[in-house]
């Protein structure tokens, strides 16, 4: 229908909980001061000399943010999913704690792993997990992100199994409970990636805060690995980078806690299996990745199964490469099917239902915004006569001719919609009255076939509804069929009782 539904709406929503301040923004938001000192915290940590004060300040920084979390949790107005969020102030709260026997431990010279610190590390993944999922629970429908999250998850599995799990298991000199600890983290983290990933593909309601916790998470995630790897391979010493992510990663999560979107309810989606190119590219790297591990791992001997690898990644790609042609003709029906659910069949303009969404929004706009809107209602002259004379088929040929003369006079922001029979509807955003009266005496001069038009014009007042606006259009245009037709009528400024037939 082109420009016929091309209405341009402005419904900005502000998804971040107004937390917009203009240019006289001076004093900074308390997540913004949170994120500020956790930061410093962990720059100071790295830049300190490992020892009681450097340790004392990261078990202190774990647990001002379990602290803040938990405080954040009780305000109101509390964050959107609170017990999830205080699920996670506790999991901080057993993380400072087991920090804080790690760092006593090592600082005596004892062996601090595996110990009881793990005990405390070991829970907080069933803590966050739950958490997790509850954020993602409430956020929307599922909608495949899970699925989704389990390929992606698995992938990921398998390369953290050969890299960071399968090389303590070839190890003679670990103990079992040493296997067991140590085997636990990174087995912790890959149950763990998938629930992020469930809340990364969840993620199209763009709340801050939920990136703030997903960037959290990842950070923590990242520590965790970095700490297996370098543990296994004994490059990892206490005091460095691998324990700063663990502070970033706190840092982010107190800030997420705070920000002012953290109380957002996310918007339910009602589109269902939105699978995206992006997603889909995601998928499709996620299934190659199996194949490579297998390729760069199987020895030189085993030829057969270097080459179904080398297949199984071919094939990988092309089956993604299949879906993504799938994909786009889906989505290219969806609109086709979009559009054709908003057009009239015969004329090509607008059709009621398109005529009643953009209106409200309309209203909508020009109520927050004080600016004109116009509407106009149209009627062909005795086009009873007309039919009656030269048939039924010539009366549709007659609509069909008007609306294609019609729609170069009209702007693109302009709607046509027919209203029903030989009736339709015009809406004029941001003119007024008079300027709404010239278009239409273009399109009253543009009828085909000699044949007249009668309209009658409203405009938009502070309070009016979609029923009210198009009573008083309908009004008019009586008017002006009373007053002999082919001419165009305003309706008077004050809004007059509606009567006659009913409006929309
Ligand atoms: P006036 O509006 O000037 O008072 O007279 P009129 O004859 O146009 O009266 P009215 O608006 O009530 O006419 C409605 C007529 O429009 C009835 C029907 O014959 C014709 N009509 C409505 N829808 C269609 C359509 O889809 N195709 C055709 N060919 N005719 C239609
Ligand atoms: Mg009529
Ligand atoms: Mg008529």
């Amino acid at each position: 229908m082109g420009k016929w539904a091309s209405i341009q709406h402005d419904d900005t929503h502000c998804a971040d909980g107004g937390n917009h301040r203009g240019a006289r923004a001076v004093r900074p938001d308390t997540w913004q001061v949170l994120l500020g000192i956790g930061l410093l915290l962990t720059a100071t940590y790295v830049a300190l000399p490992y020892g009681l004060l450097a340790s004392s300040l990261y078990v202190l920084g774990t647990a001002s943010a379990a602290l803040a979390v938990g405080i954040a949790v009780l305000r109101r107005p509390r964050p959107f999913g609170a017990t999830a969020w205080g699920l996670i102030a506790t999991a901080l709260t057993l993380a400072a704690i087991g920090h804080g026997i790690w760092y006593w431990l090592d600082l005596q010279g004892l062996e601090p792993f595996p110990s009881a610190a793990d005990i405390f590390y070991l829970s907080v993944y069933p803590l966050f997990a739950i958490a997790l999922w509850q954020l993602g629970s409430q956020t929307a429908r599922d909608d495949g992100a899970f699925v989704d999250a389990l390929i992606v998850g698995i992938s990921a599995a398998v390369l953290g199994w050969a890299l960071l799990i399968a090389p303590y298991t070839y190890d003679p000199d670990l103990t079992w409970l040493q296997l067991l600890v140590s085997t636990g983290y990174p087995v912790a983290d890959l149950v763990l990636l998938p629930l992020v990933l469930r809340l990364v593909f969840l993620q199209r309601t763009g709340i801050t805060a939920h990136s703030f916790l997903l960037l959290g998470m990842l950070a923590y995630l990242t520590a965790d690995l970095l700490y297996a790897h370098g543990n296994s391979t004994g490059w990892y010493t206490a005091g460095g980078l691998t324990d700063a992510f663990w502070l970033i990663a706190y840092s982010l999560i107190m800030a997420a806690a705070w920000h002012p979107s953290a109380k957002i309810e996310p918007r339910a989606h009602t589109s269902h299996a939105e699978l995206s190119g992006r997603r889909l590219l995601v998928l499709g790297a996620a299934s190659v990745l199996v194949p490579m591990v297998i390729l760069f791992t199987a020895g030189s001997e085993m030829e057969i199964i270097r080459v179904a690898a080398i297949a199984s990644i071919l094939l990988f790609l092309l089956v993604l490469y299949r879906m993504a042609g799938l994909l786009r003709e889906t989505q290219h029906q969806a609109k086709r099917l979009e559009n054709l659910s908003r057009t009239d069949p015969l004329t090509g303009a607008g059709n009621r239902r398109h005529l009643e969404e953009q209106l409200t929004r309309e209203i909508a706009r020009a109520e927050r915004t004080q600016g004109p809107l116009n509407l106009a209602f149209l009627d062909i002259d005795h086009f009873k006569r007309f039919n009656d004379s030269h048939g039924h088929a010539a009366g549709d040929a007659l609509l069909q001719e008007m609306v294609d003369a019609w729609r170069p006079i009209l702007r693109p922001t302009d709607l046509l919609a027919r209203f029903g029979g030989e009736e339709f509807v015009v809406v004029f955003p941001h003119i007024d009255a008079q300027q709404a009266r010239r278009v239409l005496e273009r399109l009253r001069t543009a009828m085909p076939n000699g044949q007249t038009c009668s309209a009658g014009i409203a405009s938009f007042h502070p309070g009016d509804t979609m029923d009210s606006l198009l009573g008083r259009a309908d009004q008019a245009l009586y008017a002006a069929k009373d007053g002999g037709r082919d001419r165009i009528m305003i309706a008077p400024a004050e809004p007059i009782p509606v009567a006659g037939r009913p409006a929309l």
